[in-house]
């Protein structure tokens, strides 16, 4: 991670419009972009291991894809310049060509080769007839004027990739086409950035683990459940350190342990303004901390910063508001600091069902179901909305993105929501 980061202040006078008591989207996301190192170490992943890793280098193609002409059906490949202008073309089959077994000789003229998709061309041959154009008597074949033209159905040397040519670019996020393409140039391993580790925990005196019972005035811990399958999605090394009880020496080691072993620290709950407990006290202590209130909803409050050499990412505890923060802030910091290229999320746009209360000043981030409708797209809310009610994350297939300054939507009105779809 780089040496000499900016203060927190220093960051903050780079944002213009800058406001922690009020702090629009926008501003934080300029604000955390500025404020994240990058992963720069790289190792070498065999290639299906490297599914979802960021690419070290750019990577150059050493070769031509494919390495030579070939067919691009099954028929007769022969010379674009025997095609007859008008009536049938009668050619004699010289011999055939198979995918991995070429046709070695020269045939003469007036000949053609019978060939497989994929076959290598046969020397001077530049053009494939598909077999279902074509009659065949013995070893005649005659295809009928404007069957193909000269150049047809032949793939080009390099024309998928040529050799020299960028194949893919440093900061990729590896998709399935990319280790396919990798493969196609010959790639058993490839050099990625080294995975990010992610540590996080919840805080409140009042979580319970899955497999504990629930004592009366406690709840289930499900952030860290949420935390852990967002982070899963990421690609990045999620490491779980369980419920943190409101405990100064039990937050201190929590914190310390985190920011020992992670580049990141996600913590969910305790961030909120007049929160009672130490969770916003031992951050400060340990570490260069902001309290920002955020212009969103949900999920207002939130702390960012450093501890030690990790960035830390403070939650608000309430289950919708975690995933909403997460979407919003954290997961595109997540993968700068992995050292992905930016990539925006595709939103889309869909008419609202009903009306939609919102006021101006905030991004509103509601969960809706996104159903085709006609030539485009209808977006129904999922009901109640508060940010305590995760089932409206459940049931939801995308996020309402109501933005900063609009106010209330109107029935029909277009809305542009985020998929869960590529995003969850
Ligand atoms: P806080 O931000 O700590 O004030 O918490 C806000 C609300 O979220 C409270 O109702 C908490 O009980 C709830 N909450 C906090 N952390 C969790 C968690 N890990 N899982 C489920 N609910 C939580
Ligand atoms: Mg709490």
């Amino acid at each position: 991670m780089s040496s000499d980061p900016a203060s927190l202040a220093e960051i903050a006078s780079c944002v213009s419009g800058y406001d922690a008591d009020a702090l629009p989207v926008a501003q934080a996301r300029e604000f955390i972009a500025r404020l994240v190192p990058r992963v720069q170490a790289v190792e070498r992943a065999p290639l299906r291991s490297a599914l979802g890793r960021v690419l070290a280098h750019d990577l150059i193609s050493a070769i031509d894809v494919p390495a030579q002409d070939n067919a691009a059906m099954d028929g007769y490949a022969l010379r674009g310049s025997e095609l007859a202008a008008s009536g049938d073309t009668v050619l004699r089959i010289a011999g055939r060509g198979l995918a991995g077994v070429p046709f070695t000789g020269t045939p003469g003229a007036g000949e053609c080769v019978r060939i497989m998709t994929g076959a290598m061309m046969p020397a001077g041959l530049d053009t494939v007839v598909p077999q279902e154009f074509v009659r065949v008597d013995g070893e005649r074949v005659t295809l009928p004027a404007g069957a193909v033209r000269a150049g047809d159905n032949r793939r080009r040397t390099g024309e998928d990739l040529a050799r020299g040519e960028a194949a893919l670019s440093a900061g990729r996020l590896l998709r399935p086409a990319d280790l396919g393409l990798l493969a196609s140039l010959g790639h058993a391993e490839v050099a990625v950035r080294r995975r990010l580790r992610v540590a996080f925990f919840s805080t409140g005196d009042e979580l319970r683990s899955v497999g504990e019972p629930l004592a009366p005035g406690c709840v289930y811990d499900s952030n860290r459940y949420t935390l852990w399958s967002m982070l899963q999605r990421l690609g990045v090394e999620a490491i779980d350190m369980g419920v943190v009880r409101d405990d100064p020496a039990a937050l201190e080691a929590a914190f310390r342990n985190a920011s020992a072993c992670a580049d990141a620290v996600i913590t969910s709950g305790g961030v909120s303004v007049g929160e009672a407990d130490h969770t916003k006290r031992i951050m400060k202590s340990l570490g260069e901390v902001l309290f920002w209130k955020l212009a969103i909803r949900p999920g207002r409050p939130m702390a960012i910063g450093r501890i030690g050499d990790a960035i830390l990412f403070g939650l608000p505890g309430n289950p919708v508001a975690v995933m909403v923060s997460f979407y919003a802030f954290v997961r595109e910091a997540l993968l700068a600091m992995s050292g992905a290229a930016p990539m925006p999320l595709p939103m889309l746009r869909a008419a609202s069902a009903r009306p939609i209360r919102k006021k101006p000043g905030r991004t509103e981030f509601q969960r809706g179901i996104v159903t085709r409708a006609g030539e485009g797209w209808q977006v129904e809310l999922t009901g109640a909305q508060g940010s305590g009610i995760l089932r409206s994350m459940s049931i939801a297939n995308g996020l309402v993105v109501l933005a900063h300054e609009r106010g209330d939507v109107a029935a029909g009105e277009p809305v542009d929501v985020l998929p869960f779809d590529g995003l969850i």
